[in-house]
């Protein structure tokens, strides 16, 4: 679902997650100890833990996050397990995600039904007569969450947060960003000879001659390198002001009159609108060129493709794994597919996610986890409030500003208050791909029901087991599911400086989102506008560069850089996260607290604490595609990244000048 709101999470979702944990708690055994921690202060917290810990088969990376989210996957098993067993006294709740389950695992159904499930899908397309009907038809395949060609949805209005407006977006690609597309070094042309290669197994797959699947494998190929060519790029993307073009829908039906807009919007179901955010018209504009160029027999090869590989995980085995060579082991280098229950678990979480999402709060979140969480936040706002009353490069008016700002950030803690009502989402127990396009056209329709009201400020956007955070700076809030609020990040057991270093820091990094490079954008009302003077903004963007240059000279694996303005707002983030948390452990303890825990000082353990959050083996393959698309830096740079820059670091731990954990110029923006 396209949502062009400015969100920064904490971290990358899970490529591939495993194997199960036996305890997760800050260990003072998962660190080396024969490594120099002012040398390498990643491999000093985590070198025991990333020995200790090799990736599993069917992952593409294995971290302390994945540790905690195969937990929260066991839990979602155990409740699912329950719910599926055929008890007519179920609430609706447990009966949609029970059949749901049971539906996704019955996995000899689905063998048996083969590619029955899409065949009327199948059928539309192959019996459009005319390019004039295409509009209609991805309306329709929109509809059941099937993405063709372009993104359509809603999202506020960046100029008026108040208001919600209809999204229209670039999209349509199967690789996973423009520039797989377009760059001409080995790796990029070996990745699209082998993803021609896929495309045409799966037209195999589904019952053409090789031959033919050949021809339309080159096909898909040509027309999504056109519409490569008119998206726009991730960093760009980054800059709001790029991706806002608010215009009447007359507007953007000129920009693409090839393409019946008005028949779209109709076969969309969104409610009678004006205005339309078109991310990036250029976009539109070369999907006009397509239009006119490409034949009707092209577009019907394009539309089923889009159609095989959207709903190839739920399809007979030999279409998943085929859609897994490719997808999982290509481009992640996992080597095995996981075992079907965490996918159908992940399924689940994806489609019912707030029915499930409710079964695993009533079994593991109680009210003190929410209020532990909150007294954290409360020292963190302290502390960020006194480093921006301190920081000596803003003038008084931009300061004011900012003060306002962080005033105005509100908590989402654990849960919403209003679970989602699926109530109207038929579920089967004999019909996994039904199941999941009702799912999706239930959500595409939530979606475009917003338009024109109320912004739901009670909205959330991550289920609540995910072991992750944001800041949303349309909102102007920070998000913390309840997925997250446990071991290692916080553990009752532990000390302040433990838990400070864990979900300190987290909540630190989401407040940080606020001023990032993106977030310093939004107003505290959320509005796209500038609050800061030129000075200010000046000395702001020069801060910024610094981080920028500084995470650009890492390379992770051979031939790879960290793309230091891809990930210039999380590693403004990580740098001002740890830092205030830091502060707020002080605040706490007190400065002149020195009790040693494990022959540690409390600022040691914090930043124990914060290096082992992101302790992690990864695969070559997943660095790869984490550095070309993801905006979160690999975990070595993210820890290293940060702690160069902290003289308090460099006093925990007593390092010289000189020493590759000292940077000869320390970046700092918060
Ligand atoms: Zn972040």
């Amino acid at each position: 679902m396209p949502k062009i709101a400015i969100l920064a999470s904490l971290c990358a979702g899970a490529l591939f997650a495993q194997t199960a944990p036996q305890t997760i708690q800050f260990d003072i055994q998962s660190l080396d100890k024969s490594a120099n921690a002012c040398v390498d202060f990643y491999q000093y917290a985590c070198g025991g833990w990333i020995k200790a810990n090799p990736i599993p088969p069917d992952q593409a990376q294995w971290g302390r996050f994945s540790e905690l989210e195969e937990r929260n996957r066991q839990i979602l098993r155990q409740i699912l397990d329950e719910a599926a067993k055929p008890d007519p006294q179920r609430d609706s709740v447990t009966q949609k995600i029970g059949d749901y389950y049971a539906a996704c695992m019955d996995e000899k159904a689905i063998e048996a039904k083969g590619i029955a499930p899409l065949q009327a899908e199948l059928d539309r397309i192959r019996n459009l007569k005319d390019k004039s009907q295409l509009a209609e038809e991805i309306a329709h395949l929109h509809r059941n969450g099937i993405s063709a060609l372009f993104e359509f949805g809603s999202g506020q209005d960046f100029q008026d947060s108040s208001a919600v407006i209809a999204q229209a977006d670039q999209g349509g690609l199967g690789l996973p960003d423009r520039d797989y597309y377009l760059k001409d070094d080995a790796k990029s042309v070996e990745l699209r000879q082998k993803y021609v290669a896929h495309v045409q197994r799966m037209f195999e797959l589904a019952g053409e001659t090789s031959e033919q699947a050949k021809a339309d494998a080159a096909t898909i190929m040509k027309l999504e390198t056109e519409l490569a060519k008119g998206s726009l790029d991730l960093v760009s993307r980054r800059d709001p002001e790029k991706v806002y073009h608010k215009m009447n829908k007359q507007e953007l039906a000129s920009l693409n009159p090839a393409f019946g807009w008005n028949l779209y919007f109709a076969g969309s179901g969104a409610p009678e609108f004006q205005s339309v955010n078109v991310a990036w018209p250029d976009f539109f504009k070369a999907v006009e060129a397509q239009i006119q160029s490409a034949s009707l027999a092209e577009w019907k090869t394009y539309l089923t493709w889009h159609l095989l590989h959207s709903q190839a995980p739920l399809m007979p085995a030999a279409f998943a794994e085929e859609n897994f060579n490719f997808y999982g082991k290509t481009l992640t280098g996992a080597k095995e597919m996981r075992p079907r229950w965490k996918r159908c678990v992940d399924f689940t979480d994806g489609q019912l996610g707030e029915a499930l999402g409710r079964k695993f709060v009533e079994r593991t979140f109680g009210a003190e986890g929410k209020e532990r969480t909150l007294k954290m936040v409360d020292a963190l706002e302290k502390a960020l409030g006194q480093d921006l009353e301190k920081i000596p490069w803003m003038t008084p008016a931009t300061r004011q500003q900012a003060l306002v700002k962080l005033k105005a950030i509100t908590n989402k803690i654990g849960y919403p208050d209003q679970w989602r009502d699926y109530s109207s989402v038929a579920i089967a127990r004999d019909d996994a791909m039904g199941n999941a396009f009702r799912a999706d056209q239930f959500e595409f329709q939530r979606q475009l029901n917003k338009i024109g009201r109320p912004v739901d400020r009670l909205e959330w956007g991550m289920t609540p087991p995910t072991v992750d955070a944001y800041y949303d700076a349309q909102m102007n809030n920070i998000n913390f599911p309840a997925g997250i609020l446990q071991p290692p990040f916080y553990d009752n057991k532990m000390d302040d400086a433990v838990n400070f270093g864990g979900i300190g820091m987290v909540i630190g990094h989401e407040l940080t989102h606020g001023f990032d490079d993106e977030g310093r954008q939004f107003d505290a009302q959320g509005n796209l506008k500038d609050w800061w003077t030129a000075e200010d903004a000046k000395e702001f963007d020069q801060r910024a560069a610094c981080i920028a240059d500084e995470y650009s000279s890492f390379s992770p694996v051979p031939g790879a850089h960290v793309n230091g303005k891809l990930t210039l707002g999380e590693n403004t983030a990580d740098n001002g996260g740890a830092r205030i948390a830091l502060m707020a452990l002080l605040n706490t303890i007190g400065a002149s607290a020195k009790k040693k825990v494990d022959g540690f000082t409390p600022e040691q353990r914090f930043f124990l604490s914060f290096g082992q959050v992101w302790c992690a083996n990864e695969r070559e393959e997943a660095v790869r595609l984490q550095v070309q698309t993801d905006p979160h830096s690999p975990p070595e740079s993210r820890v290293n990244g940060t702690v160069v820059n902290m003289p308090e670091f460099q006093k925990a731990f007593a390092c010289k000048p000189g020493q590759p954990m000292v940077a000869a110029k320390a970046c700092r923006v918060w």
